[in-house]
């Protein structure tokens, strides 16, 4: 494996006069910064097999997005639907050994074709989902957000490190490669000190019985699916943690937004260095899809910053040209990078990184209630 890494570095080396922004990236020196990476190019190595929990629409979009991954294979469902495993099973070419329901799939823990599993599920079940995975000695890739709370987020950490597997989320713009040039950018100085940020994370949506409007299932509302791209981002554009929050709720609709299901957030961060963020969360507007970051010397926009993409952006330098790479197909050929080679990613996608947006959105609650300044402690 060291080997074929190293092979892959030499390659990097070899090419990097036909990729320009590679020598910036190599110029930078930070071990955190190594080509692997910042490139698209993903390094020969062992093949992740992934199992799918959840078959529902972003599900769906990841099972396609991984029929192009050179590390990462789909070789076992779960679902409550049998049909659906019949169906998926067929079109993925996953044998009947290994497909699960929500009764048996504990059983993973006896099938040696399966490495991880991937919970795609509605928000409430992924820790005790979650915690079932690990208990199997199985890696887990959760989706965002990683669970309803910091409490339930700091369980699911726990016990994967007692299992000794990884816990990872699926924060698949940590890996795009126009948001990893600004980040890039941002830690190599070029934009400046960092003042300020600015997260507008939102769409309106539309079926009022969907799960995604029920407390119990969805743990919240528009913050739980949309805004917490805000404060993720936040801090990854930043690069700081964010030390209090201040954030105010408003409701315009209370019949399709009921008690506990937040419509519209503004919360605002602030970080040790003195930057601030302002930041909207909603469900109730259209065309809200934008990262603004502005330093002492530079700036950058992501417009849309976080969806499915292209991505597009540009700098005080102009346009962002890195190619656009399907995010779920690189996410999963980096995550078979972190699990089975400890590769480091530049944005951490671990659960320490899921919990901490968790402890964010549980002071944003409190501060929508109270009314009052919520400090944050990240660690
Ligand atoms: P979905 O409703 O399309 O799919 C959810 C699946 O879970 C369905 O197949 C459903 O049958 C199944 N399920 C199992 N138990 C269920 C139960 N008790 N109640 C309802 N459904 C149950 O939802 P989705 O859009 O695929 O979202 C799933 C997860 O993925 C969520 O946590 C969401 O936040 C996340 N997500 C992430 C992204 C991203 O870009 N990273 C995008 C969309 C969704």
């Amino acid at each position: 494996m060291k080997n074929s890494r190293r092979h892959f570095l030499q390659q990097i080396a070899a090419s990097a006069a036909t990729l320009p922004f590679l020598s910036a990236y190599d110029a930078f020196g930070n071990s955190n910064f190594s080509a692997s990476n910042l490139h698209p190019i993903i390094p020969q190595g062992p093949t992740l097999r992934v199992a799918l929990m959840g078959l529902g629409g972003y599900a769906s979009r990841v099972a396609e997005a991984m029929q192009s991954c050179k590390r990462a294979k789909i070789t076992g469902l779960i679902s409550g639907t049998p049909a659906k495993l019949d169906d998926w099973g067929a079109r993925f070419a996953v044998p009947e050994k290994s497909r699960y329901n929500y009764e048996n799939f504990d059983a993973i823990k006896d099938n040696p074709d399966i490495d991880a599993v991937y919970v795609i599920t509605p928000n409430a079940l992924h820790h005790d989902q979650a915690i079932r995975v690990a208990k199997a000695g199985k890696h887990v890739i959760c989706e965002k957000p990683m669970a309803l709370n910091a409490r339930e987020g700091q369980e699911m950490v726990d016990a994967c490190s007692r299992a000794g597997v990884k816990l990872l989320v699926g924060y698949r713009m940590h890996f795009e490669p126009k948001t990893v040039e600004v980040v890039r950018m941002r830690a190599a100085g070029e934009f400046g000190k960092i003042k300020f940020f600015q997260g507008l994370s939102g769409f309106r949506i539309g079926d009022p019985s969907q799960w995604r409007l029920n407390k119990q299932l969805a743990g919240g509302g528009a913050m739980m699916d949309i805004g917490i791209y805000a404060i993720n981002g936040a801090r990854y554009m930043v690069g700081e943690e964010p030390i209090w929050v201040t954030a105010q709720e408003t409701k315009t609709d209370p019949v399709k937004f009921k008690e506990g299901v937040d419509e519209t957030i503004l919360f605002q961060l602030g970080f040790p260095s003195g930057a601030v963020a302002s930041c909207l969360s909603t469900y109730n507007m259209n065309n809200l899809d934008r990262f603004f970051l502005n330093g002492e010397k530079g700036f950058a926009e992501l417009q849309p910053s976080t969806g499915y993409g292209p991505i597009k952006g540009r700098t005080n330098n102009g346009e962002l040209t890195q190619p656009h790479v399907t995010h779920q197909t690189l996410q999963m050929d980096r995550m078979a990078g972190i699990i089975l080679d400890g590769d480091t990613p530049l944005i951490p996608v671990d659960g320490q990184e899921g919990l901490k947006d968790l402890k964010i959105i549980d002071a944003i609650y409190r501060a929508c209630a109270t009314g009052t300044k919520e400090e944050l402690n990240l660690g």
